[in-house]
């Protein structure tokens, strides 16, 4: 059985310590492919170095919405920093009006310009929304996403707003929260989403999933999001496992082997 954890930040500080064990214990967990996703542009040498000699671990390049910066950037230097063979996509970059760091229209300019960077490089774009679907929903459509993809990342919205980001083309992906015991409603979105569109996630260090929760989160819990999903949709775990694999794949153009 394999896995595919499209959103995880294995080079944050809190894997300093021991990430070759981390990775190790991935490996051995079966989740043999992952993302490790990008917050702001000056992590990209550090990621660069993390991709280099490991064959299943890909990057991302991107600002977070709620991601302080000196200048924002500007669409030709988002492209220049993503034109590598290992980066497959763009952000994480989005809407969140849950923390307030950064002004509603900085993020959506800043959001817009990860799009069309997106769109010049044929790359999917790693959508972050958090209490802002309005907003973040209308320049997904405005900006024309079905042209180049993406990924609704940590979805933890309603089924109305997973139905606009499906009817994008967009895929859904869900994480550890999906797991916890008050969240009856997002385990009925998971069980919803068409078979073609679901994937799965840590967005490791944080929500770890149940039975592992307030833990530092690794990409070898990405198993208990799906067994939760399995068991949600009523389907096996291999059949689980296999599907959002060969989603994630085809979402960042990756060959299956
Ligand atoms: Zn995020
Ligand atoms: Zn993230």
């Amino acid at each position: 059985m394999q896995f595919f954890d499209t959103h995880c930040h294995i080079d944050f500080e809190h894997f300093d310590k021991d990430r070759d064990d981390v990775f190790h214990r991935m490996q051995e967990a079966g989740v043999n492919r992952i993302v490790t996703v990008a917050v702001e542009l000056e992590q990209r040498e550090r990621l660069m170095a993390l991709v280099e000699h490991r064959e299943n671990v890909w990057f991302s390049v991107g600002i977070h919405p709620n991601h302080e910066v000196q200048q924002e950037p500007t669409v030709e230097q988002i492209c220049e920093l993503a034109r590598h063979e290992k980066c497959v996509a763009i952000g994480e970059t989005g809407m969140d009006f849950f923390r307030h760091h950064v002004d509603a229209e900085v993020q959506a300019l800043r959001f817009r310009a990860h799009i069309q960077a997106a769109h010049q490089l044929q790359k999917p774009v790693i959508v972050h929304m958090r209490d802002a679907d309005e907003a973040c929903l209308r320049i997904l459509d405005e900006e024309n996403i079905e042209d180049c993809g993406g990924i609704m990342h940590c979805f933890s919205s309603g089924w109305l707003s997973a139905q606009k980001a499906l009817d994008m083309g967009m895929s859904i992906s869900f994480s550890g929260n999906v797991t916890f015991k008050r969240n009856d409603k997002l385990r009925e979105v998971a069980a919803k989403v068409p078979e073609e569109a679901i994937l799965i996630e840590t967005d490791s260090p944080y929500l770890a999933p149940v039975p592992m929760r307030g833990k530092r989160n690794e990409p070898t819990f990405v198993r208990h999001v799906a067994e939760c999903i399995a068991e949600v949709r009523g389907i096996s775990l291999e059949q689980l496992a296999a599907l959002t694999t060969d989603n994630a794949n085809r979402r960042f153009g990756l060959c299956a082997n």
